[in-house]
């Protein structure tokens, strides 16, 4: 870690990052020598053929998987022995993550889909509450709390999901195709919505996109093609 400005803040770093599934298929190498760094405030997307590897990569980044070789570290601590308990303690505190479907929990209204990371902390439910609504009013739905994700529509449960990640206050969120299940115009309102949160409350994202219009409003764009990262 020499090689960045005096007081820019690293949220993550890979160096070297590989890894290939065993398959009865055959070897298929899902990341080769991946480096990457991430600065706090940084928005990046990246960009790939299905297939490419995107969706392992942000799984290895966001400490849900785990590389053959190479090292990260995330919110500047290496990451490399750290045990299970120890890496899911990081990721709750470090990172957030939007997926292309929202995984809400059906049964949970949006108030308390939001509220569920901080319950997971240990927090008390009413303060967990006043700050999922303070979430919920910030990507614009502070009159949906008491909706279930069945009464919602696509763009308005990928906006709970956003809002569930950042309730946390991660320093990056991860997104996989946050926008992909999304009419042009919803996916639109989406990436604006993206950006805004970026500028306001400084979260960094790393945003796997297939679109190119959205790729193109990102800081930084990498391509990923056959397990390699390099910058578009
Ligand atoms: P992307 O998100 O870019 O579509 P993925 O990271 O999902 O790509 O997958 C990259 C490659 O790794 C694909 O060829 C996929 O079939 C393979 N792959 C992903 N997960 C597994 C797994 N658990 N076992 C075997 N192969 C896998
Ligand atoms: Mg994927």
């Amino acid at each position: 870690m020499t090689d960045r400005a005096p007081g820019v803040i690293e949220v993550l770093r890979a160096e070297h990052l590989a890894k290939t599934y065993d398959e009865g298929a055959g070897r298929v190498e899902v990341l080769r020598d991946v480096s990457l760094s991430v600065n706090a405030h940084e928005m990046v997307a990246v960009v790939g053929a299905s297939g490419s590897g995107k969706s392992t990569l942000l799984h290895v980044l966001g400490l849900l998987d785990q590389p053959d070789q190479g090292r990260l570290w995330v919110a500047g601590e290496p990451t490399d022995h750290l045990g299970e308990r120890k890496r899911s303690h990081l990721r709750n505190r470090a990172l957030g993550f939007v997926y292309q479907f929202h995984h809400l929990l059906p049964e949970f209204s949006a108030l308390d889909n939001v509220a569920m990371p901080l319950i997971v902390r240990r927090l008390a439910r009413d303060e967990a509450r006043k700050q999922a609504r303070d979430l919920l009013e910030q990507v614009g739905l502070g009159n949906r709390a008491t909706h279930f994700p069945g009464q919602l529509s696509g763009g308005e449960r990928q906006r709970v999901a956003l809002a569930r990640a950042l309730v946390t206050k991660p320093s990056c969120v991860l997104a996989d195709e946050p926008t992909g299940n999304l009419d042009r115009h919803t996916a639109d309102a989406m990436f604006e919505l993206l950006r805004r949160i970026n500028q306001t409350l400084g979260t960094a994202f790393v945003i796997v996109t297939h679109d190119p219009a959205l790729a193109a409003l990102a800081h930084r764009r990498l391509n990923m093609l056959a397990g390699a990262l390099t910058a578009a």
